[in-house]
């Protein structure tokens, strides 16, 4: 019996927004991306509606036919209400109210989390940890986010912050991090941490392989050129790259240690540079966690690669459905 349904998932970033129509079994009906960079929810959400709508009606389905809607944004937020708050890079969205709106305007149900536990779902319930009781999400690009499932459910916490894995302090005496602390695992290993590190310490170096593989400019200096010279095997680009890998591992360590995971997925610079990053990592883990821990636990990358974004919101919904008893995650049986 085919007991698929459709729901609709918004996966909220900074410059862009993932608006995508899909099933219960992981079929992508319909995808669309809607620009955010620089504007705001007046001019915005009423596009994510009518892009939805349009991807209902390619599919011949409406509103009504919807069993859910599942939003993704980034924090900081308000998850029990509801509310987008006030992110970095969405400067123009304060106290959004993003979940009843999208309810409101489908007449369905909808439901909200932070984008990276919707990323951590939606490797959990389509990607490379599908069927895993106990998993960790990473992702590694601007900054580090995670999302914790523990015992066959997402982790929320007290007070709805669990999965903030970027910012585990791994050295008081280390950088300055944007949360407020010091020495938190971004700040050694999120990409604008690293790329503010080499554009300080490469200053006045025009021709460092860094700054070459950058354009040419500092301030376009990134983990993409930071990449292209360890490649090229640059001593600067190969010692900063294995620091990045022990702080990573010490992390990643401690959530061993920590949740005795039976994956631990990893997304972004895990996925572009494969056995650049994870050999190291895996060199480096010992060291830092118990063997009954590391044993126990497959590091894999993400399974969902750049798709991740269109499953994230849809899967926002099917786990809200499945904590409530109103859907069965055939993987977990
Ligand atoms: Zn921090």
């Amino acid at each position: 019996m085919d007991t698929s349904f459709p729901v609709l998932g918004f996966d909220i970033g900074g410059t862009k927004i993932a608006v995508c129509l899909g099933d219960s079994k992981g079929k992508i009906l319909g995808a669309k991306r809607v620009v955010n960079k620089d504007r705001g929810p007046d001019e915005v959400i009423p596009e994510l509606v009518s892009t939805g709508k349009e991807l209902l009606s390619k599919a011949g389905l409406k509103g009504s036919d919807l069993r859910a809607i599942g939003i993704g944004s980034p924090a900081p937020m308000d998850i029990p209400n509801g509310l987008i708050l006030c992110p970095t890079n969405m400067k123009k969205w304060t106290r959004v109210p993003i979940r009843d709106i999208m309810a409101e305007s489908f007449g369905v149900k909808a439901y909200f989390d932070n984008d990276a536990n919707a990323a951590a779902l939606a490797e959990w319930i389509f990607g490379a940890g599908k069927g895993c009781h106990n998993m960790i999400y990473l992702t590694m690009s601007t900054g580090i986010g995670g999302g914790i499932i523990a015992n066959g459910h997402l982790l929320h916490g007290k007070s709805w912050m669990a999965g903030e894995n970027g910012h585990v302090v791994l050295d008081i005496n280390g950088p300055k991090c944007n949360c407020g602390l010091n020495g938190c695992y971004e700040a050694f290993c999120g990409g604008v941490a690293l790329a503010n590190r080499m554009q300080r310490e490469l200053a006045g170096q025009p021709g460092h392989p860094i700054v070459q593989a950058a354009g040419g400019k500092i301030e376009d200096i990134d983990v993409v050129a930071l990449v292209k010279a360890v490649r090229a095997k640059d001593p600067y680009s190969l010692k900063l790259w294995d620091e990045m890998c022990m702080r990573n591992a010490q992390a990643i360590g401690i959530f061993l240690n920590t949740f005795n995971p039976e994956k631990i997925v990893l997304g972004t610079i895990a996925l572009s540079t494969g056995d650049l990053f994870m050999k190291p990592l895996k060199e480096y883990l010992p060291r830092f966690c118990w063997p009954e821990m590391l044993n126990a636990c497959d590091i894999t990358v993400s399974g969902l690669g750049s798709h991740i974004g269109e499953y994230s919101g849809i899967c926002v919904a099917l786990n809200s459905l499945y904590e409530e008893g109103k859907w069965q995650m055939e993987s977990l049986k």
